[in-house]
């Protein structure tokens, strides 16, 4: 019977002027954007952090320190990519993520199709295997007032 395992990842961001807005490994057009070592997309990193969970191989913050020169300004799903071989090496496949992406604005409704496109090519999974939830946060604390942003995500994995 084959093996399955499930992980928990998050991750919060400062949304600054100056910066792009990447999420999901697509830029969304937006007044701020993420600030952080790599381009901060914090759902992709959410997203990382459950599968290494998942394979009970601790974080990325383990795996790909922020000291990290490789990561600078680095595309995120590039971290995804480097995720998914470990997981592959530990014997595990994707079978479906799931990801909530709190952001007072802009709406990512137009741009939900584009991020389930890309997380799935990386995740190697049909796109329908990525779901992608936003919220608001109704205007409380620093997510509300548009300073930060934050993901939750789960997987589940199975051995091959
Ligand atoms: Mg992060």
């Amino acid at each position: 019977m084959a093996d399955f395992r499930s992980g928990i990842g998050y991750d919060i961001h400062r949304l600054v002027e100056g910066r792009k807005l990447i999420l999901g490994g697509v830029e969304i057009p937006s007044e701020r954007g993420l600030m952080g070592h790599s381009d901060a997309d914090v759902l992709t990193h959410a997203i990382c952090d459950a599968l290494l969970g998942a394979a009970g191989m601790g974080d990325i913050g383990r795996h790909f320190p922020d000291s990290d020169q490789r990561y600078k300004d680095a595309s995120s799903l590039a971290l995804l990519d480097a995720v998914l071989a470990l997981i592959l090496q530990h014997g595990y496949d994707v079978i479906n993520v799931d990801a909530t992406v709190i952001i007072e604005r802009p709406k990512l409704a137009p741009y939900m199709a584009a991020m389930r496109q890309a997380l799935s090519e990386k995740l190697r999974v049909p796109p329908d295997a990525v779901n992608i939830k936003a919220k608001t946060n109704e205007g409380l604390g620093d997510i509300g007032a548009g300073n930060a942003a934050a993901a939750f995500a789960t997987c589940s994995l199975k051995d091959h």
